[in-house]
């Protein structure tokens, strides 16, 4: 018996149901193939035609409106992609764990699903959303994120507490951290592109203060600053060292 989660204990929010059925889906694959650990990238358009059972295939999807990029067949029990998709690694995965949120948490609410960034705007956005949390809880489980940042750590030599006292706060230290390490080896290892791990580091709160584990104003700072403007910091035993004198790293941020 599920105590801690139990429907009537407390509210399930769409987030929190999006999470649970990432994980429930995972475990199913994981045991239905026999798997020990999880394989990275995690092979989504394979599963989504075993164990899980729906079709799966690449077709032009031009015909159901400009710039259609994957959709969601529930009574055919298939989901589609579009080629253009295909060539971004990252997108590509993404939008087929996308649709196959659609399938497994929204097959009561509609029948088919399309996804476009014009029609997105135009739908109902709580299910997108929750669709794309689904993505993202499948694609980067919270236990196999972290485990991954700890193997960054360690191949960097650098102390794994100093890292995680540095990437959550809002320093500059923080932001070389997450540009120049984390979110490189992150995207690479979990097959993703930049932006979906940063949503995924900015969806995850703590309980205490709600505070997300990527700083929103460092993440936007990746986004926005020109290299030009980047302080150099460098690992001295296992501690986070800036390059510069530190006034000048300060100076940049004002
Ligand atoms: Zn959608």
């Amino acid at each position: 018996m599920d105590l801690e989660f139990g429907p009537f204990l407390q509210p399930v929010s769409a987030a929190a149901r999006a999470e649970r059925c990432a994980l429930r889906t995972l475990d199913r694959c994981m045991n239905e193939l026999g798997l020990d650990d999880v394989p990275l990238p995690i092979p989504v358009e394979e599963w989504i035609e075993h164990p899980l059972g729906y079709e799966f295939g690449v077709e032009d999807l031009s015909h159901l409106g400009a710039g259609v990029l994957g959709a969601t067949y529930v009574d055919e029990r298939r989901i589609v992609v579009d080629p253009s998709v295909t060539s971004h690694d990252g997108r590509f995965r993404f939008t087929a764990a996308h649709e196959l949120g659609h399938m497994l948490l929204h097959a009561d609410t509609r029948r088919r699903f399309q996804e476009s960034v014009s029609l997105r705007d135009a739908g109902d956005r709580r299910l997108e959303r929750q669709a794309d949390r689904f993505a993202a809880a499948l694609l980067m489980p919270i236990k196999l994120v972290l485990r991954e940042l700890f193997a960054v750590c360690d191949e960097k030599r650098l102390d794994r507490g100093e890292a995680f006292s540095h990437l959550m706060a809002d320093t500059p230290e923080s932001e070389w951290l997450w540009r120049t390490w984390c979110l490189p080896a992150l995207t690479r290892r979990f097959g993703v592109s930049r932006a979906a791990a940063m949503n995924r580091f900015q969806d995850i709160r703590f309980r205490t203060d709600k505070s997300t584990f990527l700083p929103g104003a460092v993440a936007r700072r990746i986004i926005q600053h020109r290299a030009s403007e980047r302080p150099r910091f460098r690992v001295i035993a296992g501690k986070v060292q800036a390059e510069s004198a530190p006034q000048s790293s300060r100076a940049l941020f004002q």
